[in-house]
């Protein structure tokens, strides 16, 4: 995708403080970390959105999926992390290339989505 900023960082053409690469996917921190671990794991290939996700992306995901808890355990997640993939509007994505945010530290997160009550 021409315009896609994270197709640009998986490419080298936008900078980015990388986490891990292989054939199909790259990790980097994110610009912003919002807790002291904060990186997100893409896909090479352009998807915009876990709503895009078609049963012919199995292998990629999945993999993603398998690859998580040692990229977090690398970057110090060794009590546990926490994943994000926002989507489409009603998520507040952003960034509309599929990513898994992972978040981490050593404090507990807070809980995300308040109860109402
Ligand atoms: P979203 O809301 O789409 O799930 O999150 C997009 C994330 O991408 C945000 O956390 C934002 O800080 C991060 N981000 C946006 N632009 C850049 C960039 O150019 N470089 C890096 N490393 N992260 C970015
Ligand atoms: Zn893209």
């Amino acid at each position: 995708m021409d315009n896609c900023i994270f197709c640009k960082i998986a490419g080298g053409e936008i900078p980015s403080e990388k986490v891990y690469e292989d054939a199909d996917v790259y990790a980097f921190h994110d610009i912003h970390p919002a807790t002291p671990v904060h990186f997100m794991l893409i896909p090479k290939l352009h998807i915009s959105s876990l709503a895009e996700v078609e049963d012919k992306h199995r292998d990629l995901v999945g993999g993603m999926m398998v690859l998580i808890p040692r990229l977090a355990r690398q970057q110090g997640c060794s009590d546990g992390f926490r994943t994000v993939i926002n989507t489409g509007r009603v998520g507040g994505q952003e960034v509309y290339h599929l990513h898994i945010h992972i978040l981490g530290g050593r404090e507990r997160l807070p809980g995300m989505i308040p109860h109402p009550g």
